[in-house]
């Protein structure tokens, strides 16, 4: 391998300029050209690549979002798309392509393989969803975010005597919304992967909780339900109705992505961007970067995609005890 390239892809994550970093670098102390490629497979597909340096990655480790940007890429799925952009990676010389992404760049990548690209995936997504690894890039950081926010709307629940609904992010994966919600001391976790029922799950809790003596109640509301029954403030509306309970709705939206990378997704991104170029120098190719048993292996990216994932049924146990 002579020549690498390294893109972001799909939604960002804090965590990904410590990836990028870390390829970068590696790639430059093994002596490898490497290059940067804007904005996702968009950048492949247009030409937007530069040779990169190790300065090229000088005071971005502790920096949130990509400097390389990020997008989705309607194109990349077609044919015409991944020949376009196979033949501007041949000439500007890319034996390899590591991608930093989530299950859809990794299927992005996958296919690119086919047309005879040598990849590599890291997971950088803040939901945790993808099936292959036990923790992904800028995980950590987005449950830190929420946390901060529920802690201070928690707060006001308090002063006022009031229930909140936080929406947090996941779309097709509660690990946020459960995580955050056994941290944060949630009365009420909606998660896409469980089913709940309405009086039962939710407004019999809240009023159970008030017989007991609460005097504020936090329900979390993963982005996935809320696509499904409505968002946060309507779930406000319809528990404030049937309760007499005031209740305030908070979506948390966008904050969750940003913001510097907490020390553990920097680190994680440091070691997974070493080991994919480091198994990129040896010969190895086509392989996802994956946290299994809290170590850092690398697994077959079809092997991966094929892949399924579940929530963790015992932390939902854990909600049951803890929010008596
Ligand atoms: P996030 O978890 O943040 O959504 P993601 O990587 O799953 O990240 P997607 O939007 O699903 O985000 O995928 C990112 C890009 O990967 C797409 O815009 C597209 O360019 C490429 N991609 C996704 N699926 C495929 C596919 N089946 N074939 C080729 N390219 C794909």
């Amino acid at each position: 391998i002579k020549s690498i390239g390294v893109l972001t892809s799909g939604g960002d994550a804090p965590g990904m300029n410590a990836a990028i970093r870390a390829v970068v670098r590696t790639g430059i102390y093994y002596g490898i050209k490497m290059f940067g490629i804007r904005k996702g497979y968009n950048g492949l597909i247009s030409g937007d690549i530069f040779e990169m340096n190790a300065r090229s990655v000088s005071d971005i480790v502790h920096r949130g979002g990509t400097i390389l940007q990020t997008a989705r890429c309607k194109e990349f799925t077609t044919d015409e798309g991944m020949q376009k952009a196979m033949s501007l990676s041949r000439a500007f010389g890319l034996d390899a392509l590591v991608v930093i992404g989530g299950d859809g760049s990794y299927r992005g990548a996958r296919d690119f393989s086919k047309y005879g690209m040598k990849v590599m995936g890291l997971p950088g997504t803040i939901d945790n969803d993808i099936a292959s690894t036990e923790y992904t890039i800028g995980y950590d950081t987005a449950m830190n975010t929420v946390q901060d926010a529920l802690d201070k709307i928690r707060d006001t629940a308090y002063s006022h005597e009031r229930c909140s609904v936080l929406e947090v992010m996941g779309r097709h994966a509660g690990h946020i919304a459960l995580n955050v919600g056994v941290a944060g001391g949630a009365e009420v976790i909606l998660l896409p992967e469980k089913q709940f029922d309405f009086d039962k799950d939710i407004i019999r809790r809240i009023v159970q909780g008030r017989n007991n003596g609460k005097k504020n109640y936090i329900i979390i509301l993963a982005e996935g339900v809320a696509e499904k029954i409505g968002g946060a403030l309507e779930l406000a509306k319809k528990v404030e109705d049937l309760t007499g309970i005031e209740t305030r709705g908070t979506v948390l939206g966008y904050i969750q992505r940003g913001g510097s990378p907490s020390i553990r997704d920097r680190v994680m991104a440091s070691a997974m961007g070493v080991k994919a170029v480091e198994l990129l120098k040896d010969g190895v190719y086509n392989r996802v970067m994956c946290v299994e048993k809290a170590k850092i292996v690398d697994i077959d990216i079809d092997e991966a995609l094929s892949m399924t994932k579940d929530i963790d049924h015992e932390m939902l146990r854990l909600v049951e005890i803890l929010s008596i």
